[in-house]
């Protein structure tokens, strides 16, 4: 357990080094990600259905591993493998009433690894939105789609449990939306420990939500809007994630300036997840990323990532670390420019 609270580094000014993808790094190393996922399915009830959550259990050792090597290389911070490990989501592959057995194992995977590697290290909770609303033509918060009572179950009861467990943070990840952010907080909250959000798909402009290209009435807020929805409200850091590094660069400013606290930023780098399965489908319409491949790393060298985190640090940003497609490899190349 770290002898210092991540927030008291946090506010005396430091820089933390996140970790990268674990889900795309755990597909690279041949663990199942898409499991319950066909041909036919994998558009309905959920996208992605639960992602890398059985892993957890189905290939805990390399979870860790995975996990361990991003400490190696010098992360401050792991994110556990909950991201789907939540009940909707568990639901989508038939095992809803099992979440707590896989979010479980997810927390202990990440707090045995941080032990055993680098007790200073510190654990997230890294907790996604439960839907995919966002996806459909005419985009939905999930507080809106589930209830906003149903929606902070999902979330404080996963927190608790991962509070629970000795993650050091909550990271309320994968939010597209105000209303999802603003609840997600209050609820992660309700633990006590520190809340981090992670917001997903910001546009090249620093729009939030990217419209995709089959959406009659794409989502339209803005993160100065989302800033000021968050106020009074218990968030102690916010960072941009899973989009391009480009959009991270652009939204950067825009919540630096409207937010009073810590930002970041953990960029994809233009993944297919979907690969094995709808090779024709992309995470991200943002990318160059057309074709077969899974992990189309090729656009965002190590060291390309590097110089865009040496920026996002001038511009401020106090948490700095990889999502989608990102493995230790981009996470030891931007260590000498956010540790410096
Ligand atoms: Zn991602």
């Amino acid at each position: 357990m770290p002898t210092m609270k991540i927030t008291d580094r946090l506010s005396k000014g430091e820089t933390l080094l996140l970790d990268g993808g674990t889900g795309s790094e755990l597909q690279r190393r041949g663990a199942n990600v898409l499991k319950g996922a066909t041909t036919d399915n994998i558009w309905k009830a959920g996208w992605l259905k639960a992602w890398s959550a059985t892993a957890n259990i189905e290939f805990s050792e390399v979870v860790r591993q995975v996990h361990k090597d991003y400490l190696r290389v010098g992360a401050d911070i792991i994110t556990s493998n909950n991201f789907f490990t939540i009940p909707s989501r568990m639901n989508s592959i038939g095992l809803g009433d099992r979440w707590k057995e896989y979010a479980t194992a997810a927390g202990e995977n990440a707090v045995s690894a941080r032990d055993e590697e680098n007790p200073e290290a510190y654990v997230a909770g890294g907790i996604a939105a439960p839907t995919m609303q966002s996806l459909k033509d005419t985009p939905v918060p999930d507080v809106e789609y589930m209830g906003e009572k149903a929606f902070q179950k999902e979330y404080y009861d996963h927190a608790k449990l991962l509070a629970d467990l000795g993650v050091d943070l909550i990271l309320a990840e994968y939010l597209g939306f105000v209303s999802d952010c603003v609840a997600a907080v209050d609820a992660c909250a309700e633990t006590g420990l520190p809340v981090v959000l992670g917001i997903r798909h910001i546009g090249k402009n620093g729009e939030m939500q990217y419209p995709y290209s089959h959406q009659k009435k794409p989502a339209k807020e803005t993160l100065q809007e989302l800033t000021e929805a968050l106020e009074g409200h218990p968030v102690d850091a916010i960072l941009l994630m899973c989009s391009n590094p480009e959009a991270i660069s652009a939204g950067l400013p825009l919540i630096r300036d409207s937010f009073n606290g810590p930002v970041g930023g953990y960029p994809n780098i233009g993944y297919n997840p979907t690969g094995p399965i709808a090779n024709t489908k992309m995470l991200t319409n943002q990318l160059p990323s057309e074709g077969k491949d899974i992990l189309q790393t090729q656009n965002y060298p190590p060291s390309t990532l590097a110089e865009f985190a040496a920026k996002w640090k001038k511009a401020g940003a106090q948490i700095i670390g990889g999502c989608c497609a990102t493995g230790p490899e981009h996470i030891m190349a931007m260590k000498p420019v956010v540790k410096d």
